[in-house]
């Protein structure tokens, strides 16, 4: 049990957090970089507390900075929320030898996901589906590494163990440049994420990005709250959600979701989690699973009707779940809309103060939002300054709803992608649902031809 929690993140999930602690009764304290004083996160908390400098590494990537804040405020736990320090192992060990709760999984979780082969490994054994390929890392031997790559057929992938944020990983389309592909990689996982470890698994060509939420307890419970579809990317970065993924079998849906939920219980998975799959072809392959709250989780929560923070934070207080799989009913269809402080044709930062800010409202319209007139994008930080959320009884009725809720929003001072938005939700294709991960670039390619 605590009543004191502190968040050691900034922008709209600090404030997202925030509220859900205040439903529950629990104090929050807030920390904040010098960038950021005069935020909303940081005047609405019980207490704030500066950590240090603009840049991040010294402020919000500061694990020591933010332990003493802990330490000084007497909070009782600590809410990562997404990036940052949130699946940082070393650091939610730090959180709980300092005394206090993490919320989220254990260390130890963590760390095995943060572990390509080590992550795949566990799926496999929980019959989770994963992307073909041979078990455990590549060896250093290049007569089974070209063994390796001709058994699973080309094009396949090499991919750093350690890789993230879409770093560490090279197609290779034949047997021809795999060795070369395999030392430029192996190269730069030991450079970038100081592990050499790789492995490798077919590539392909044209999937969808399909995750799967789910949410264990620490008495055994796990669920899964339906899928979440995000193959509207560009660059690895994700634009735009929905729930669910439009046109899947919902049978299939289920027996993926029971093999996540199946995982969690093997592994004594704890807190939130996201089990990202490529699915291409009718058929669903695990990539990787993150271990954290992650930025499109309202599209579950207005899917499924079940605040997936709040159930986090009861978990992490070692309440059982308040349901039980069977009252996990979704309804209806949700979108998220990503609003980054960026031009919508160079896709270039565009920090800065914010004059004029207006949001939609009405009938199924959420905005989680930790900007207002008056207040500044710093140039420190990721560009998200908005999320728009729509929900309807179907696709067509959020995809409407979010038609109009760009259409009313005036945000002036700074440059946004509401204008991009705005021109997505006009694309044949995408309205069509069911798009692969490489049509938005595809699509930006030919506006700008
Ligand atoms: P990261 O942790 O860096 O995000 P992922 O394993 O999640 O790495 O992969 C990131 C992206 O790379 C995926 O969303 C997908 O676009 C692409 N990718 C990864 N593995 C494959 C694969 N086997 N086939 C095709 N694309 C892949």
């Amino acid at each position: 049990m605590f009543n004191k929690v502190l968040i050691a993140n900034r922008g709209e999930i600090a404030l997202r957090i925030q509220r859900a602690c205040r439903e529950l009764g629990l104090e929050t304290v807030a920390v904040y970089s010098e960038a950021d004083a005069d935020t909303r996160h940081v005047r609405f908390a019980d207490q704030a507390l500066c950590i240090g400098p603009a840049a991040a590494g010294q402020s919000y990537l500061n694990g020591a900075a933010i332990l003493f804040a802990a330490h000084v405020s007497g909070a009782e736990a600590v809410h990562p929320g997404y990036g940052f320090l949130s699946e940082n192992a070393d650091f939610a060990e730090q959180v709980e030898a300092a005394g206090m709760i993490f919320i989220g999984p254990e260390p130890r979780s963590i760390r095995t996901m943060g572990d390509k082969v080590a992550a795949k490994r566990a799926m496999r054994a929980a019959g989770v589906p994963c992307v073909p390929g041979p078990e455990g890392g590549l060896p250093e031997d290049p007569q089974s590494i070209l063994k390796a790559a001709a058994e699973i057929g080309y094009p396949v992938i090499v991919k750093a163990a350690g890789g993230g944020g879409g770093r560490g990983m090279r197609v290779v389309p034949d047997a021809g440049q795999l060795l070369d592909a395999v030392a430029v990689t192996r190269e730069e996982a030991r450079r970038a994420f100081g592990k050499p470890e790789l492995y490798v698994e077919k590539f392909l060509e044209h999937p969808r990005h399909v995750e799967i939420q789910v949410l264990c307890d620490t008495h055994g419970n796990a669920l899964w709250l339906g899928s979440r579809d995000c193959s509207m990317q560009r660059r690895h970065q994700k634009v735009l959600e929905e729930a669910p993924a439009p046109g899947i079998d919902a049978d299939l849906v289920r027996q993926v979701g029971e093999r996540c939920v199946e995982a969690c219980r093997q592994n004594g998975y704890r807190g939130v989690g996201t089990f990202e799959f490529l699915y291409e072809n009718g058929e669903f392959y695990f990539i990787e699973m993150n271990t954290r709250l992650q930025v499109e989780h309202p599209v579950t929560e207005m899917t499924s009707g079940i605040d997936v923070v709040r159930e986090q934070i009861r978990v992490a207080q070692g309440h059982a779940l308040s349901m039980s799989q069977a009252d996990v009913v979704t309804q209806g269809h949700a979108l998220e809309c990503r609003i980054n402080a960026e031009d919508p044709s160079t896709f270039m930062p565009c920090p800065g103060r914010v004059s004029h800010w207006e949001l939609p409202g009405g009938n199924g319209v959420r905005v989680d939002s930790h900007m207002s007139a008056g207040l500044t994008v710093p140039p420190y930080y990721d560009s998200l300054i908005a999320k728009v959320v729509t929900h309807g009884a179907s696709r067509a009725e959020a995809l409407a709803r979010m038609r109009i809720a760009l259409s009313e929003m005036r945000i002036e001072g700074i440059r946004t992608n509401v204008p991009l938005h705005r021109a997505v939700l006009d694309d044949n294709d995408f309205c069509a649902g069911g798009v692969d991960i490489h049509h938005l670039e595809r699509w930006l390619a030919r506006r700008t031809n």
